[in-house]
């Protein structure tokens, strides 16, 4: 009986062929085409916001910060002791993040913010340009705040959650910014003499 069934479906096909002379077919290309346009449309937006995203980069060496640090700190820097893993958000994930911070805050954040993960021994930097221009901060500063925390932990066995500890981490990522601003200017003046004297 199957064939019998077979053949009595295929008059159901002509219609599918007579598809190209039927109006309809001109507004479903047209559907296609609109379809498209938006298709590239969303594509665009999305690589424009992608392209706005704009990312800092680290431009100091991260041990001679953390020699600065130490030294702010009064710590003497152990060669044997292990440096901590630096994460970029742009570069990592957030279950990554998670993952790391949650024992520590007892909660699972959702968004990746600058932190010292005292477990792993790592740190993690939000690069989105955005936040820095809005605080008036640099990525090479946040970076000095969080090696304090790195201090405070592998060096005093501190608790992080001691309000001392972020007191003197932002007190020392101040001087660490002032520090670099001040080597800037040093840096531009003996260029402008150099200029002069050629
Ligand atoms: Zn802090």
């Amino acid at each position: 009986m199957a064939p019998n069934t077979s053949r009595s479906r295929e008059p159901g096909a002509v219609p599918l062929r007579k598809r190209p002379d039927t109006p309809l077919s001109g507004f479903v290309s047209g559907c296609r085409a609109i379809a498209f346009a938006l298709f590239a449309a969303v594509f665009l937006v999305t690589s424009r916001a992608d392209a706005a995203q704009a990312r800092e980069i680290l431009r100091e060496d991260e041990r001679s910060m953390l020699a600065f640090v130490a030294a702010a700190m009064d710590v003497r820097v152990d060669p044997a002791e292990p440096l901590p893993v630096v994460h970029l958000a742009s570069r990592t994930t957030l279950a990554r993040f998670r993952e790391a911070m949650a024992p520590q805050w007892g909660f699972r954040p959702h968004v990746i913010i600058n932190a010292y993960a005292v477990a792993s021994n790592e740190i993690y930097l939000d690069d989105a340009s955005e936040y820095y221009k809005r605080m008036h901060r640099t990525l090479d500063d946040s970076l000095a705040h969080e090696l304090v925390h790195y201090l405070q932990v592998r060096y005093r066995r501190l608790d992080l959650t001691d309000e001392s500890c972020e007191m003197e981490a932002v007190t020392i990522q101040t001087a660490y910014r002032e520090h670099l601003a001040l080597m800037a200017r040093f840096a531009r003046g003996a260029r402008h003499e150099k200029n002069r004297s050629s």
